[in-house]
């Protein structure tokens, strides 16, 4: 038997097949063009396999999760050019006759590295991803978190550095978390990517008091046991640290249990964390 999963991004479609999850079978990373082109050579990648029983999708969005809206399966108001209003799950089912799951990229993410990464043995938890953009999912109770739609984290406020004027790039909030903190708002800060900022730059001291800062209100909201600190930038050498530091200043001692310094840690399945949760969603 086969499973397969999409990890479905602005610039690339990762997909993979496995018959023993975490391992991959075949891999294969898709440029996101038009979906029409995109989805074409999806289908035919999943074709090959014969013997494949479901997907599942871990996808940009936003998405349409309520299996009872005429928008379930669809990426619905993306800024992503072309992409607004585009079903996911219907064209998959119909091309390939399996049953296709849909979550958001970051539970997707959430639950590769809970069925087999740094999550493994926690019921409670967070995926975060800074990157081009910033979101989250929650694990609670051991199911991930849903409500009217999917948690939307990385646009919540928190307070800006004392003196920062920075508007942020949002094109909805404009200062939010994701305004203030994500690659390309670190970008349009430094005027510079931020994989050339050197290690001492001071764009690291104030990017880590800023994840912290939103990193705090989610800890006082859902009081995981651990937190995955994933992403381009999230997974920058030094940086995690630099944030747990932080963290533990913003808490100012009232977490106690689990101590704030121990909470964060990396993805254990890398880049495949996405895939391997999708190719686990659509199992399930
Ligand atoms: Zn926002």
């Amino acid at each position: 038997m086969t499973w397969g999963g999409i990890e479905a991004g602005g610039t690339k479609f990762v997909c993979a097949v496995s018959k023993a999850p975490p391992r991959l079978d075949a891999r294969v990373e898709i440029a996101t063009t038009t979906p029409e082109e995109t989805l074409a050579k999806v289908i035919a990648f999943f074709r090959e396999w014969r013997d494949l029983r479901s997907i599942g999708i871990g996808s940009f969005g936003p998405l349409g999760l309520d299996p009872d809206s005429p928008a379930y399966g669809l990426v619905t108001h993306t800024p992503k050019d072309g992409w607004q209003a585009t079903p996911l799950v219907a064209p998959l089912e119909q091309a390939l006759g399996v049953s296709v799951a849909l979550d958001t990229d970051v539970n997707a993410a959430l639950w590769g590295e809970h069925r087999h990464g740094a999550l493994r043995d926690h019921r409670t938890a967070l995926y975060l991803t800074v990157g081009t953009g910033i979101g989250g999912g929650a694990l609670v109770d051991g199911r991930i978190l849903h409500g009217a739609s999917h948690p939307e984290m990385g646009h919540q406020r928190v307070p800006q550095p004392k003196g920062d004027a920075f508007p942020g790039i949002c094109p909805f909030h404009g200062a939010c978390w994701e305004g203030l903190a994500s690659g390309p708002a670190m970008q349009r800060r430094w005027a510079a990517p931020p994989e050339s900022l050197a290690d001492d730059h001071p764009a690291w001291r104030i990017e880590a008091e800023l994840l912290a800062l939103g990193l705090a209100n989610l800890v006082l909201t859902v009081a995981p046991t651990r937190v995955v600190l994933g992403g381009g930038v999230g997974t920058r050498s030094g940086l995690r640290e630099r944030v747990s530091q932080q963290l533990t200043t913003v808490l100012a001692g009232y977490v106690r249990d689990p101590a704030p310094d121990t909470l964060l840690v990396a993805p254990a399945l890398g880049g495949d964390s996405g895939v391997v949760g999708a190719i686990e969603l659509g199992r399930a």
